[in-house]
């Protein structure tokens, strides 16, 4: 099996119109939408939700007000300010300032204190024209990002060894953050999208460096070069630098444009000279992700070990449903400790 990172190192490259493309190109892969905060893939894949699950991570405390005796305690021992008093003299907690430390839990004298798991997100599987796609949700405000896109991730494996699937298609976050890390840890390939702007080309530098601090093989496509191809050079000279090779040229085309206000990938709508600079560039990557080597598996566990050192717990505790996900139908739904 082979996993390509699809990544870019700012938002606004054009990275998921040409995922969507490599996805309708390749036929049968299975897509991971691994941009947990700002997923939006599905706008183009079209998903059709077929199993759901709750993300649980971290905890929050909650007082049980019958139980509380109003001493304060909690209040001067929260190093967050997240113990609230009102009016009335009843003390609460703002579920959004909690950072979860348990101090108050084992300070409450009168035990009246709840402990339980935070409703983080949720994860999805879903059928869409291209294969199967997993993909999730982070709710506002929510941490551990990275855990989520762990989540989506091994999910998508599984996917895959289950329907004898050889490649996974990774839409990763911009940036070089926890979730960017978690999104290319053991991939095959990290395959970075960047455009001719100075901002494009700093950006660029950081993920091939973060691609090379973990041992990856890396490309580079400049998207919208012709709009300074001067700049779109010192990209790519810069690239082979590193290390990385430079796969593919894509000019800025309205074709692009017009196959997103359909909701379609360039190369389904279109046959022209941006559908075909795309499948040139397909061809080259799927070149290089055949030499390269299947999953980098030592990184995915040494990355389930730095993730499963974070607080994690699994009590079950009754909480709000979260919000309506993208995606059009729920045929199944199965909450996750439900
Ligand atoms: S420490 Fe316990 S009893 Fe005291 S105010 Fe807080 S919740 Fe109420
Ligand atoms: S768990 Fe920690 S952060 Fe949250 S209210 Fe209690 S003391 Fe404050």
């Amino acid at each position: 099996m082979r996993e390509l990172a699809i990544v870019s190192g700012k938002g606004g490259t054009g990275k998921t119109s040409i995922v969507a493309s490599f996805a309708a190109l390749a036929g049968n892969a299975v897509l991971a939408d691994c941009d947990v905060d700002a997923a939006d893939l599905y706008l183009v894949t079209d998903p059709q939700i077929e199993h759901r699950e709750t993300f649980h991570c971290g905890r929050e405390a909650v007082i049980r007000a019958p139980d509380c005796t109003s001493c304060g305690l909690c209040q001067s021992r929260c190093r967050f300010d997240a113990v609230r008093r009102d009016e009335d003299g009843t003390f609460t907690i703002d579920p959004t300032a909690c950072e979860g430390c348990g101090v108050c839990v084992w300070s409450c004298p009168a035990k009246a204190i709840d402990f339980p798991e935070r409703i983080s997100g949720q994860w999805f599987v879903s059928s869409t024209r291209y294969g199967p796609m997993v993909h999730a949700r982070l709710n506002p405000g929510a941490e551990n990002s990275g855990k989520l896109v762990f989540r989506v991730r091994e999910e998508a494996r599984h996917l895959a060894d289950h329907t004898g699937r050889g490649l996974i298609l990774i839409d990763g976050p911009p940036g070089i953050g926890c979730p960017a890390i978690s999104s290319i840890s053991g991939a095959s390939l990290v395959l970075a999208i960047a455009e001719p702007t100075p901002s494009g080309k700093h950006d660029l530098g950081r993920v091939l460096d973060l691609a090379a601090h973990f041992g990856l093989p890396a490309a580079v496509v400049v998207n919208k070069f012709d709009l300074n191809v001067g700049l779109s050079e010192g990209i790519e000279s810069d690239a082979r630098k590193r290390g990385a090779a430079a796969v593919g040229r894509i000019a800025y085309r309205h074709a692009f444009t017009a196959a997103q206000r359909r909701g379609a990938s360039v190369v389904e709508v279109e046959s022209g000279r941006a559908a075909e600079e795309v499948r040139k560039t397909w061809q080259s990557v799927q070149q290089l992700l055949e030499t390269a080597s299947p999953q980098h598996r030592q990184g995915r566990v040494a990355l389930r070990g730095v993730l499963q050192d974070a607080p994690h717990r699994h009590d079950e505790a009754e909480r709000p449903e979260v919000e309506e996900p993208p995606g059009k139908s729920a045929a199944t739904t199965t909450e996750e400790g439900a």
